[in-house]
């Protein structure tokens, strides 16, 4: 589609064009801004950090959230302000929201010059060349039933951790989300390829992997699943620890499960997202499982991996949830006594099943109510936990300064939590033994032994 471009004078043509890229949102966006960055370098694209310096500023964006939606809409509007004062600026609009507010974005707003989805990321150096160039918006949102960038290596950021998208899309439709239509359907990459490309990150000094997916639990490629891809992964020589999220709690099945257990490479953590505590509000998600069900899987985990480090996420308020429905939720938190949770309150996202079938109808006031309480009664929980951790010696892989304390480095546990000691000669990427000698909700303190 095309729609007349707003800028008012065109650049003159130039042999390589800079780019400027804003990340919205979750980890699977910090992955796809990697592809992003390396299909622009590979076409003669160099980057840049300044946004003032640029030919087209990019924000991949994120419509899961309210918060993250509202804040490139703010930054829409301070570029407006930049590209009014340069004149030659194209912005341009990726991810999620490109995918889910397309007809706003091209119509209404006069702010972007191209949006392209989560699928058309290989068409960007064309696309960008045309609205630099071009009279008119350009958009590419046709979702792909097959795209995996599986060919593509992404250009990271310096860091300790590297992500990697094993699959894409989810076809689960949780009425709440907007991935289902934002990303399009499942579609998981070859074991092989996630094998190389983890062998090469290796030989490029990482020794820590994520493998991501929006349900990254349901993966399946060729009659191969996520536990044959973590077990597959984990003989690359010379990587050390592999991480893994989101899982769903309906897709844990026990060989999965054995995998967390006896691999020693797979990192002793799980982030399993309840949601809500209450059967009716479960269903009415369409999340496939019940309190009870949910429960039940946690016990048959700890079972089995007595030390794992348990997050989750939960969304208060869902339309006509109840007091007596919210204290259920409470009773599960306080039940299964997670490491943390995120917890926030459900705002509607335009385009899902919950929008459009339900009244966002829990007063703002209760909902207030709800997420302060819930936040005191995990914090509480955080603190417990974490506390368990005291006198005990544990890896630690060092990720830089802490940022409270320059003298003191930070890493993090092969259960995720993040942990402070004072700083001696290691550095990023070190693995260090540390003495636990003290605890908040969300660090733990220690000193090297
Ligand atoms: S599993 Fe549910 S919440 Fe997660 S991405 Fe899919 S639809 Fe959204």
């Amino acid at each position: 589609m095309k729609v007349k471009n707003n800028t008012a004078s065109k650049p003159v043509r130039r042999e390589r064009l800079r780019f400027y890229i804003e990340t919205y949102g979750c980890q699977m966006n910090e992955y796809d801004s990697e592809l992003v960055r390396s299909i622009l370098l590979e076409n003669r694209f160099d980057e840049t950090a300044a946004p003032d310096q640029a030919d087209v500023i990019l924000l991949n964006t994120c419509s899961v959230r309210e918060s993250a939606h509202n804040r490139v809409f703010g930054r829409l509007q301070s570029l407006d302000k930049l590209r009014a004062k340069s004149g030659k600026v194209a912005v341009g609009v990726l991810g999620c929201m490109a995918q889910s507010l397309k007809m706003e974005l091209l119509e209404n707003s006069i702010y972007v010059d191209l949006i392209a989805g989560p699928d058309s990321y290989r068409c960007l150096p064309e696309m960008i060349r045309e609205s630099l160039y071009g009279s008119e918006k350009v958009s590419a949102i046709d979702l792909s039933e097959f795209e995996t960038y599986d060919d593509i290596y992404p250009a990271r950021l310096e860091g300790v951790n590297a992500w990697i998208a094993v699959m894409r899309g989810c076809d689960n439709f949780c009425t709440f989300c907007i991935v289902p239509y934002a990303r399009g359907r499942e579609r998981s990459r070859s074991v092989e390829s996630v094998a190389d490309e983890t062998r090469r990150l290796v030989e490029e000094a990482y020794t820590q992997v994520t493998l991501l997916g929006q349900n990254v639990n349901s993966y399946s490629h060729e009659g191969r699943f996520f536990a044959d891809l973590m077990n597959t992964v984990s003989k690359v020589e010379g990587l050390k620890r592999i991480r893994f999220t989101s899982p769903h709690p309906k897709d844990f099945p026990d060989d999965l499960i054995d995998c967390v257990a006896m691999n020693s490479k797979v990192c002793k953590h799980i982030h399993l997202p309840l949601q809500a505590g209450s059967d009716r509000i479960l269903k009415m998600m369409n999340r496939d499982y019940t309190a009870d069900g949910y429960v039940r899987l946690v016990e048959r985990i700890r079972d089995c991996i007595p030390d794992l480090v348990l997050t989750t996420d939960i969304i208060l308020g869902f339309p006509s949830e109840t007091r007596e429905e919210y204290e259920e939720t409470v009773n599960i938190v306080e039940e299964v006594g997670f490491d943390s949770a995120f917890i926030f309150n459900y705002s509607e996202r335009k385009g899902t099943v919950a929008a459009r079938r339900w009244e966002d109808d829990v007063p703002p006031e209760e909902k207030k109510y709800r997420i302060i309480r819930l936040n005191e009664i995990q914090k509480g929980i955080n603190i417990e936990r974490n506390r368990k951790h005291i006198g005990r010696v544990l890896e630690i892989l060092v990720e830089g300064p802490s940022k409270r304390d320059p003298n003191e480095w930070f890493g993090r546990t092969d259960g995720n939590k993040m942990a402070v000691f004072p700083r001696t000669d290691q550095k990023a990427g070190d693995y260090v033994r540390i003495e636990i000698t003290g605890a908040t909700a969300n660090t733990l303190k220690g000193k090297s032994v």
